[in-house]
């Protein structure tokens, strides 16, 4: 089975008129996560990355998995509160209000290439705080990849227009 079509959409959640794509339903899947893992790992295996960063919580699973299989180290940016040492923070906003992500200030080091991944792309204001916490450690953001992308919520061309290359493995109208 395809990679897009192993993810559920689950209607009204977490509020009515959203339709939430579960990528949970694709990593149950032995042969669909193998899918997810394989296809990033081929598409990153020579471009000598450093470090993978993963976004919480989604973003973690594949993550480590990527980063094991291309020998590299795995870091985590974590929602505000959320990570025991010194950390940088960088707030953005929401539909409503604004949320905040933080990254171990020694996670990165100065000129090292980063994989940034995480499930799903939406308006990109996750991905985009993310990517700006690596660049203020000195990180340089080789591409921005998440498994799914929703092109009509605009964040894929946010990013791009930022500078930051994006790459999804399957998309959602
Ligand atoms: P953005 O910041 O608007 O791009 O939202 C992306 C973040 O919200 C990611 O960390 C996703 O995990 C999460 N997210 C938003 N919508 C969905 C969805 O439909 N399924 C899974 N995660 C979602």
């Amino acid at each position: 089975m395809t990679i897009k079509s192993l993810i559920r959409t689950i209607p009204d959640y977490p509020k009515p008129g959203v339709q939430f794509r579960d990528i949970t339903t694709l990593l149950k899947d032995a042969d669909g996560l193998r899918q997810v893992v394989d296809a990033l790992v081929e598409r990153y295996a020579d471009a000598n990355i450093d470090k993978v960063v993963g976004i919480e919580s989604r973003g973690f699973i594949v993550g480590a998995a990527v980063a094991y299989k291309l020998g590299v180290g795995f870091v985590p940016v974590r929602k505000k509160g959320k990570l025991p040492g010194d950390v940088l923070g960088h707030d953005y906003a929401l539909e409503y209000g604004t949320d905040r992500v933080e990254i171990h200030s020694d996670a990165i080091c100065p000129d090292e290439t980063v994989l940034l991944l995480d499930d799903l792309i939406a308006t990109g204001g996750t991905a985009e705080a993310a990517a700006v916490l690596i660049e203020k450690l000195g990180g340089q953001v080789l591409e921005c990849a998440f498994i799914v992308g929703l092109p009509d919520l605009g964040g894929q061309q946010r990013l791009q227009a930022l500078g930051y290359k994006t790459f999804t493995l399957c998309e959602f109208e």
